[in-house]
């Protein structure tokens, strides 16, 4: 059963049951009430008739002549009197009437019992008392109009009912369809997230359901971002797929074609030991590649241990294995380091911090210099490899860092890159629980900047 129909039931038959016992309770008390009411004054009248009758038996009139008397004046009240000796009825004012239950004669002295019955289809109140004779008076008295007050009250009561039964029920329906209509909402929300449209939003409010409409928004939003996530990275891994596949088909393709020459062509020596160098170099490059490629895949199953190592030994050596390139290019190199030790993975700094050097030397102007700072600030430690070469561009500071994306391709492929040196080294930092932040300024050279955690 749907729960608007069970909302509206559960108000429907609960308020019109309520209704029906109260107004019969209330009815009946009525009935009972002016009845009690009806039943004194009747019983004032008896003890008025008794006090008339003990007066005209003192002046020696026969009890029944004198209930003769008074009979035509009680009969237009629709009063009737029946006046007993033991069950014997000696007189009485009506023929209508028979008492048929003789246990209201039972009475004692002073005492009254009363009776109500229906006869002829009218309700009449009995009452007896015991004269001093020891005879008894029984006097009747038609009641029918409370009972008729009371069947119309029951006929206005059920047309209350009825009227109120259509207001609780538009009351209900309104109500049901009020409490339902957020869950009703969530739940084409909810479809629709099942069929993966994330872009839901339901009103919030303090109420119960305004709370669980808050926690079901952040829930799809959880899973849009989630869902999202994901998509970033199957797409990213997609465009790492496609350039590594285009970068490869470069080399391949190349040595497959100088490798065709050398069998195919007549050549003379000169050209054969030029096509083999070309084979090798491109060879080289593939190698290369390989090579990078094996360390970012390390990176993902990192197994490595973070040592003290000494940082003037690290510069040293990086300076040595640059000093050729250095030179070459008429760069000159000028290290400030303050720092005497890294909590690092020596091998791993050294990758990144040649890579960094290497592509400053690549965008450096000959004549030019690089710096490169080592310091402590605020208990993190940082190393930072400052250039004067062409800068970066906003836009593609954001994308220097992904796998194979090259700012300047024909330079950075003469110079033998594949776009991996920066990924690496942010891949490098992540593994220490660093990251690697890029500053830069058109025209006027960048800053690298390594920034590794507080150890
Ligand atoms: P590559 O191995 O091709 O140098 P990297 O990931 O190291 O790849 O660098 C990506 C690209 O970022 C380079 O191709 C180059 O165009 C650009 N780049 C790197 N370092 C600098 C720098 N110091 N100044 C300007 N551009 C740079």
């Amino acid at each position: 059963m749907k729960l608007s129909v069970k909302i509206f039931f559960g108000i429907c038959i609960p308020s019109i049951i309520a209704i029906l016992i109260v107004s019969m309770i209330l009815i009946n008390k009525n009935n009972e009430t002016v009845l009690e009411t009806e039943t004194q004054r009747s019983i004032l009248d008896l003890q008025s008739i008794e006090d008339e009758i003990v007066d005209a038996t003192s002046k020696n009139v026969a009890i029944e002549d004198f209930i003769q008397i008074i009979a035509n004046y009680y009969k237009e009240k629709n009063i009737y009197l029946f006046y007993y000796e033991n069950t014997e009825v000696i007189y009485k004012t009506t023929d209508a009437l028979i008492l048929n239950n003789k246990e209201i004669l039972n009475v004692e002295d002073n005492k009254y019992k009363t009776l109500i019955e229906n006869k002829n289809n009218n309700y009449y109140i009995f009452i007896s008392a015991k004269l001093d004779n020891g005879n008894v008076l029984v006097y009747a008295k038609n009641v029918n109009s409370i009972y008729e007050i009371r069947a119309s009250l029951m006929r206005m009561c059920i047309y209350s009912i009825i009227i109120a039964m259509i207001v609780i029920a538009i009351i209900a329906f309104i109500v049901s369809k009020t409490i339902t209509k957020p869950i009703v909402e969530m739940q084409k929300e909810m479809v629709k997230l099942s069929k993966g449209n994330y872009d839901i939003y339901l009103k919030e409010n303090n109420s119960e359901l305004g709370k669980l409409s808050k926690n079901f928004n952040k829930m799809s939003k959880e899973i849009k971002n989630r869902n999202d996530e994901l998509l970033d990275v199957i797409n990213s891994k997609q465009i790492f797929i496609d350039n590594l596949a285009h970068e490869m088909n470069t080399p391949l393709t190349s040595i497959l074609g100088y490798s065709e020459l050398l069998e195919k062509a007549n050549l003379n020596e000169e050209q054969k030991s030029k096509y083999l160098k070309y084979i090798q170099q491109e060879t080289k490059r593939i190698l290369d590649m390989y090579k990078k490629l094996l360390m970012l895949s390390y990176k993902k199953n990192a197994d490595f241990e973070k040592s003290k190592i000494d940082m003037e030994k690290v510069f040293d050596e990086i300076k040595d294995t640059l000093k050729n390139r250095l030179s070459q290019n008429n760069i000159e190199l000028i290290l400030n380091n303050q720092l005497k030790t890294l909590l690092a993975d020596e091998t791993l700094i050294i990758m990144c911090l040649s890579n960094l050097i290497k592509n400053a030397i690549n965008v450096s102007n000959p004549e030019s210099k690089i710096i490169v700072n080592a310091f402590k600030m605020n208990n993190k430690k940082y190393i930072q490899v400052v250039d004067q070469g062409p800068g970066i561009s906003e836009e593609n500071i954001k994308k220097v860092l992904e796998p194979f994306y090259r700012v300047d391709k024909v330079r950075s492929r003469k110079n033998g890159g594949a776009g991996l040196g920066l990924s690496i080294c942010k891949s490098i930092m992540e593994m220490h629980g660093g990251e690697i932040k890029i500053e830069s300024d058109l025209g006027k050279g960048s800053i690298f900047i390594l920034e590794f955690p507080n150890n």
